[in-house]
């Protein structure tokens, strides 16, 4: 979709001179399963996070929910607060979450890109090239090259609600992981890219090799932990953007 529709359609729902968010910033979103509509959130301030309705696009009223905050003067002050539920385009079907040794396998042309996480992880090393070979003739990162990789990066943390939408979900007190699945599968597909310069330009290997052996280490750790329920990848509730039964947020799997 082009960016100034976008903005354009955004212009009709927020006032702009006001603050406003959007849903995936908070916590806990549900939101009506047919119309997408949203409910209700986990409101974002550290001293409430109470969940809050959402009345006419805002922030709706609620108490506090933290006992020692109660005694604070007026109410929550991110009442009245835009917020706007952003429903990314998902193509994933639910499955297994590959790992760190899947992305390398594919980025390593071992595996065929055969799923719309792997094509990702395919686009982020395109780009990785790209962008390298770039920085090597200017001398200077473009920062047109980083949002790109933020946007693929975004995409395929997207991604994993709908690949983890049959489960397994995350325990319901499981935090929020502090590392981003795409995020790490673009590091990976970087370092992938800084090997093929350092061969191609005889430079020593053993560091990237290394680099690379850790981040793929890392991402299996990331994926084991999802899988017993341990870390929440994206969002919060179950996987809430593809959502089973009828609650609309989706029904735990695993833990209590
Ligand atoms: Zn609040």
């Amino acid at each position: 979709m082009p960016t100034a529709a976008l903005s354009s359609d955004l212009l009709k729902i927020v006032a702009v001179d006001e603050p406003w968010i959007t849903a995936d910033m908070c916590s806990f979103v549900m939101a009506d399963e047919k119309t997408g509509e949203l409910l209700e959130v986990q409101c974002p301030a550290w001293n409430c996070q109470a969940n809050a309705p959402i009345v006419g696009n805002r922030i709706g009223n609620h108490q506090r929910a933290k006992e020692e905050f109660r005694i604070m003067f007026g109410p929550c002050q991110w009442v009245g607060t835009q917020i706007v539920h952003i429903v990314p385009v998902l193509e994933s079907e639910p499955g297994p979450l590959p790992d760190g040794t899947a992305y390398l396998a594919v980025l390593t042309g071992k595996r065929e890109p055969d799923t719309p996480m792997f094509r990702l992880a395919v686009a982020m090393r395109e780009h990785w090239a790209r962008a390298v070979e770039d920085v090597t003739r200017t001398r200077q990162w473009n920062p047109a090259h980083l949002r790109r990789a933020r946007l693929l990066s975004d995409s395929l943390t997207d991604e994993v609600a709908a690949v983890l939408a049959d489960g397994p979900a995350p325990k319901p007190d499981a935090p929020m992981s502090g590392l981003r699945y795409g995020d790490e599968v673009s590091d990976l597909a970087r370092f992938v890219v800084l090997l093929a310069v350092s061969e191609k330009r005889g430079e020593p290997l053993e560091p990237i090799q290394k680099m690379i052996t850790d981040q793929t280490r890392l991402l299996d750790r990331l994926v084991t932990n999802a899988n017993a329920g341990e870390t929440r990848l994206t969002g919060t509730g179950a996987y809430p953007t593809r959502p089973k039964g009828g609650d609309g947020i989706g029904e735990p799997t695993s833990g209590q």
